[in-house]
């Protein structure tokens, strides 16, 4: 699995940036931690880079 340490991901509701600590896994949910929305951890197919997604 694929470790994402060191980078920055966007929250796509509020649009925060948070650090990955490397420890997420893709479709892992994890919490937003300024608007705590629940996010999925995806990957983007064509390009390998992880994003987050609503989890409602
Ligand atoms: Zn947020």
């Amino acid at each position: 699995m694929t470790k994402y340490s060191g980078k920055y991901i966007n929250c796509p509701t509020c649009d925060a940036e948070m650090p990955l600590t490397g420890d997420e896994k893709t479709g892992e949910e994890v919490y937003c931690p300024y608007c705590q929305t629940p996010l999925k951890l995806k990957r983007n197919k064509d390009t390998d880079e992880p994003y987050l997604e609503e989890d409602f």
